[in-house]
């Protein structure tokens, strides 16, 4: 092929990634805005980490038995031979920022949250995406049961802010390494005598790790897995005091849930508590958001013994439950009509942008070609700048909706913007 035609083919997106586009940019920053605002209303703080990382952080973090190592990865090598990989989930990144910094010398809290994307690779399908986004939220040094239910009350604050009512919280234990590996044990012996009835992947999963048989999404499976012991009857003493605290605690906030003893998670490194809000409004994607307990993690990369706990938000899913629609912001069009009128306008708009949104195009155009545009981009008002108005000093601003009319100095203008502002 020449260069010539090979720069004719069209270049299209990656297969589950999304362009978002204005005004749905508008409705991302509306909810990414809320999100901040109750998470810093809770003690967080935004900790940004790179979009890549070792590939051992998260074979090691996320856990080598999960389907997001196993099969969902974006690993590349790089120019320098070193094995990277776009982070499929934000936890993982966050512990080796904490360890690489020593953020556990500080006196802060070590409460931090994260807005940003995520890749997997996986089917895409409505509402599962290759490239997706998550609202993440991290607390460590917490044991407490109370911090558990406090992240639970602070997702249903934010899930009110941003309208969404339809939903149900699902919550679990998954024990801990000193009372799960019985458990393993009696759900393996469990799931061998159904053996043959698991598709192919649950057979392999009784041998690796037998709670991911809880992950199936094969309705067969989930079927059988139904009848298999339930964690939440084989927890160890410290383990079920958690869960019965973490609950009461949740009744204190007035918060209704259900226990769910099939929801393990996706992820290998939860301890005790798990959750997920879900809802029937989003198909079979119905985890809004979810999160649990890594009470290892930090030990096992090399740093002190921090217990943690985390939930992340889907922004996607949560946006298409919204119902909020982004209202077109004022602005002013400025109409010029001479070199000497674009040459004010740019000067009027530099000043007015202090106060208001104004738009200026460079592309010569008749005056009623730049009324029409006004029109069509719905300015909410129009400012001329014609021969008149360059020898008096004074513009028109014309209210579009309203057709109403007056006439400002420059320095009237901004004055009159400005009180607008501080009303
Ligand atoms: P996880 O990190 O798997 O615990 O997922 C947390 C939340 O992220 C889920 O509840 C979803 O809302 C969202 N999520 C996870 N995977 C995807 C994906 N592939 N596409 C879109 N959203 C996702």
């Amino acid at each position: 092929m020449t260069r010539a035609a090979g720069m004719k083919k069209k270049v299209t997106a990656i297969k589950g990634t999304k362009d978002i586009l204005p005004p749905e940019t508008r409705k991302w920053q509306w909810v990414e805005e809320r999100a901040r605002t109750v998470f810093e209303r809770y003690g967080y703080r935004e900790l940004r980490a790179p979009v890549f990382e070792a590939t051992e952080l998260f074979e090691k973090g996320t856990g080598e038995s999960s389907d997001i190592v196993l099969k969902e990865m974006y690993t590349f090598t790089d120019k320098g031979g070193r094995s990277l990989t776009l982070r499929p989930e934000y936890t993982p990144s966050v512990v080796r920022a904490i360890i690489d910094h020593r953020l556990y010398l500080q006196p802060r809290p070590l409460r931090f949250y994260y807005i940003g994307p995520m890749f997997r690779y996986d089917k895409p399908q409505k509402g599962r995406y290759r490239q997706f986004h998550q609202m993440d939220i991290e607390v460590f040094d917490e044991k407490d049961p109370g911090i558990d239910a406090e992240i639970i009350q602070m997702a249903t604050v934010l899930l009110k802010q941003v309208g969404v009512a339809d939903y149900q919280i699902l919550v679990n234990s998954v024990g801990c390494p000193r009372c799960r590996p019985s458990y393993i044990q009696k759900l393996r012996e469990a799931a061998q005598k159904v053996r043959e009835k698991l598709c192919p992947d649950c057979q392999r999963r009784i041998e690796i790790n037998p709670l991911r048989l809880f992950d199936c999404k094969i309705e067969t499976c989930q079927a059988l897995a139904a009848n298999f012991p339930k964690i939440t009857d084989n927890l160890g003493e410290e383990c079920q005091q958690h869960f019965i605290q973490f609950q009461h605690y949740l009744q204190v906030l007035g918060i209704s849930y259900r226990v769910e003893p099939r929801l393990v998670r996706g992820l290998d490194y939860y301890t005790r508590t798990t959750f997920e809000f879900v809802t029937s409004a989003l198909g079979a994607q119905d985890a809004i958001l979810g999160g649990g307990r890594y009470d290892e993690m930090m030990k096992q990369f090399g740093g002190p013994d921090l217990c943690g706990i985390g939930l992340a938000v889907g922004v996607e899913r949560l946006l298409s439950l919204i119902k909020f629609q982004p209202s077109n912001p004022e602005f002013i069009y400025i109409i010029y009509l001479s070199e000497e009128g674009k040459e004010e306008a740019m000067k009027l708009a530099a000043e007015l942008r202090k106060e208001v949104d104004c738009l200026l195009e460079y592309k010569p155009r008749s005056l009623r070609n730049q009324l029409s545009r006004a029109n069509k981009l719905g300015a909410t008002w129009t400012l001329i700048i014609g021969e008149d108005e360059l020898k008096t000093g004074r513009f028109t601003l014309k209210h579009m909706a309203s057709g109403h009319q007056a006439s400002y100095s420059s320095a009237a203008l901004l004055e009159h913007f400005k009180s607008r502002g501080d009303q």
